[in-house]
């Protein structure tokens, strides 16, 4: 895919605060057509760095979140990821971007409407490396698991315990924990054991399910 110029500025910025610093994340930032995965009416903002609402109460993220996330996940090449929480589609496009045709992202989310969006438009544009699973996501995916990489964009009570184990060894999540205050967490599985890192405090939306809130 070609490189977006409206994103240029935007990504230029981001390196320049540190957000991103790989070249694989900056890439992908500069291909994925952010405007695709917006309703009509918002898409003049698409290069804005900021969340949107994309209707049912939800928001697709802001890009140096996405940048942000993606880094601290350590994407390579042929990895096998699992987001919950597709929204628009949005970052699961840019994660496909970094993982490449030999990689997969496995994306779970839990209102049909949403997921039914972000799998056409995932398909319109190309992204035949990512699956859309309309589902509770805190019980991750089982028929895929396990994975390299996992990353959630709702926050929940908790890191849900399924997700913890469909995570390969060696491999990583990042995930917003809380409530009003969040917590966005780094967590690595290293000889089965789990240690987990503070990265910054966010805002996301709720995270609803059996191993999330149960209501908010
Ligand atoms: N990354 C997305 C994007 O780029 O558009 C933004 C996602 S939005 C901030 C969070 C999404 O998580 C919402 O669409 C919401 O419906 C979804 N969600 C909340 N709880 C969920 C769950 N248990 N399983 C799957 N999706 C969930």
């Amino acid at each position: 895919m070609e490189v977006i110029k409206e994103m240029i500025p935007v990504v230029e910025r981001l390196k320049r605060e540190g957000y991103v610093k790989s070249e694989k994340v900056i890439q992908a930032l500069l291909k994925v057509p952010r405007e695709g995965f917006l309703p009509e009416g918002l898409k003049e903002y698409a290069y804005l760095d900021t969340p949107l609402s994309i209707g049912y109460g939800q928001t697709i993220s802001a890009i140096h979140m996405v940048g942000m996330m993606c880094e601290a996940l350590d994407l390579k090449e042929g990895q096998k990821v699992l987001e919950v929480g597709t929204g628009s589609g949005y970052h699961a496009a840019v994660v496909a971007e970094i993982v490449g045709k030999d990689g997969l992202v496995v994306t779970v989310e839990r209102i049909p409407e949403l997921a039914e969006r972000a799998r056409k438009v995932l398909k319109k544009l190309g992204y035949d490396n990512v699956i859309v699973v309309c589902g509770d996501g805190t019980l991750g995916y089982p028929p895929l698991a396990p994975y390299d990489r996992i990353y959630v964009t709702a926050a929940g009570p908790k890191v849900p315990k399924p997700l913890i184990e469909q995570l390969k060894d060696g491999g990583k999540m990042v995930i917003p924990v809380g409530k009003d205050l969040q917590e966005l967490i780094l967590l690595e599985k290293k000889g089965g054991k789990i240690f987990k890192k503070k990265l910054c405090d966010v805002a996301f939306v709720p995270l609803i399910g059996e191993e999330g809130w149960k209501e908010y």
